[in-house]
């Protein structure tokens, strides 16, 4: 076979591997999408977005960046090898570029948009499935009542908010669980509101006797930015009330 004919081969089977590739990231958003609608639960729905939106948008950007690029290259009927070489190396260029745009703003502006959407969702008045009823959000003060030791432990130290939803008519109770380590703070470095606990280390566990120490981690998403605090945990009381966290 002479160059030529290679590429016209190329040509016809490269567009074949671009549609199959575009359908790929067609098939990725439709999946995100319609499992985002048949998800009814409030609080799932916050998970999976939390979890995977940004993931599936860039896979399948990543995917359909792919698929142009090839059909780009098939788009040419004749050409020496060093044109093609050199369209080749052009695609990949460009391709590099426009992705690194797409990463960014899923990386940094489209996050404020899902923080947005998810705010909505974690304070929607959840149902009732006892009466049908909307239900309260308990307020922190309210909702200690609600959680056992543990989980107030868990919130009063760590970066975990735990909502309680009532049925005020039922008394049917609902709780949910929520990283608080998601909360981005403004860098002190660059600004930007990227600034989120890495990595919670306890230190020294509060006993009854004595105050334990935790370790919160903080990395900016940005620039990189790193910083450790440590904070005091107040001891254990004997009458089995929730250690409290000291800030220092
Ligand atoms: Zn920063």
């Amino acid at each position: 076979m002479n160059a030529q004919l290679y590429l016209e081969t190329w040509n016809i089977w490269g567009k074949f591997i671009s549609y199959g590739l575009a359908g790929i990231a067609g098939v990725i958003l439709l999946y995100h999408f319609l499992s985002l609608l048949s998800i009814r639960d409030y609080k799932k729905r916050y998970d999976f977005i939390n979890k995977h939106e940004i993931n599936n948008l860039w896979n399948a950007a990543v995917v359909l960046l792919f698929a142009i690029g090839i059909y780009i290259n098939t788009l040419v009927p004749e050409g020496e090898l060093i044109w093609v070489l050199v369209r080749l190396f052009v695609t990949v260029m460009m391709g590099l570029i426009v992705g690194v745009i797409i990463s960014n703003i899923l990386k940094f502006y489209y996050p404020f948009y899902v923080e947005k959407r998810l705010k909505k969702l974690r304070f929607t008045p959840r149902v009732s499935p006892k009466s049908g009823k909307a239900m309260k959000l308990l307020s922190e003060e309210e909702e200690d009542v609600y959680l056992d030791e543990g989980m107030q432990a868990e919130e009063n130290v760590f970066s975990v908010d735990y909502d309680v939803w009532i049925d005020e008519e039922s008394g049917y109770t609902k709780i949910e669980k929520y990283a608080g380590h998601l909360i981005a703070l403004q860098c002190p470095e660059c600004n930007y509101q990227t600034l989120k606990v890495s990595k919670e280390e306890i230190l020294e566990s509060p006993t009854e006797s004595d105050e334990g120490e935790l370790m919160k981690f903080y990395k900016c998403d940005y620039c990189g930015y790193k910083e450790r605090k440590a904070f005091r945990v107040a001891k254990l009381n004997e009458s089995g009330a929730e250690p409290a966290l000291v800030t220092s």
